[in-house]
């Protein structure tokens, strides 16, 4: 009779211990729960255009409508780049934008071609050398790509790029929806964009980069890993 109740006793001091042991693990596997979900870990794709104009240069969209249709899209981010300007309703409106990250840009025309910048403040003058044009760039933190390379006139070339101190290089389609040159042939982190100037080029190209949190610096860091990809919106007629 005694041994039974020790017995008893020590059934019910193995089933407290088991609680316990579960009650522990229990705590520990929603502690790597939360440290491993998608909340504490945001990488993920984030689609967007980074070389658009508007009616501050020849585009023919306004902000709104930049800003509108690239929602419509479904698009994550937006640069803006006028062609040797960033227009005034840009430099107001841009930086506060709570609907897109929108980035303020920049088409700036080199001695040698065209050359984006991303992510600056101020507008950089045009007429200046590729390398001068750069270093102003980055003396404000913004991203050096140069835009439609090969094309005439207004394209850097490739043998000009391989030299300079660029962040990427745009792979551009000419008007018959194909790469003017081969961009996959060059060592660079590169970039999608389709130079839109209305609502309809806006949906012919972008990218899609892979970022964990998505602000203005993980953008930046995404395109110097080469962590951006082609999206074919549509094909160009
Ligand atoms: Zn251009
Ligand atoms: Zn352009």
């Amino acid at each position: 009779m005694k041994k039974k109740k020790h017995n008893k006793k020590k059934n019910k001091k193995s089933i407290k211990l088991k609680i316990i042991f579960l009650a522990i693990l229990a705590v520990i596997l929603i502690i790597v729960a939360i440290l491993t979900s998608p909340v504490n870990n945001e990488e993920r794709y984030y689609t967007g255009n980074l070389h658009t104009h508007t009616y501050a240069s020849d585009g023919k969209m306004s902000y709104e409508e930049i800003i509108n249709e690239s929602l419509n899209l479904g698009f994550d981010f937006i640069a803006i780049t006028d062609h040797n300007t960033i227009g005034k309703e840009v430099k107001e409106k841009c930086p506060q934008e709570k609907r897109i990250l929108c980035i303020m840009g920049e088409e700036i025309s080199t001695t040698k071609g065209h050359m984006l910048a991303i992510g600056i403040k101020e507008a950089v003058p045009k007429g200046l050398s590729p390398e001068e044009t750069i270093s102003k760039i980055h003396s404000q933190n913004g991203l050096a790509i140069p835009a439609h390379p090969e094309r005439k006139t207004i394209g850097l070339k490739i043998e000009e790029i391989k030299n300079l101190d660029i962040d990427a290089v745009e792979c551009h389609v000419n008007d018959k929806g194909e790469y003017n040159f081969s961009c996959d042939l060059l060592n660079l982190p590169k970039v999608y964009n389709s130079d839109a100037h209305n609502k309809e080029q806006l949906k012919i190209l972008a990218n899609i980069c892979i970022i964990k949190n998505l602000n203005l610096e993980s953008l930046k860091e995404a395109i110097k890993e080469n962590k951006c990809s082609q999206l074919r919106v549509k094909s160009q007629k």
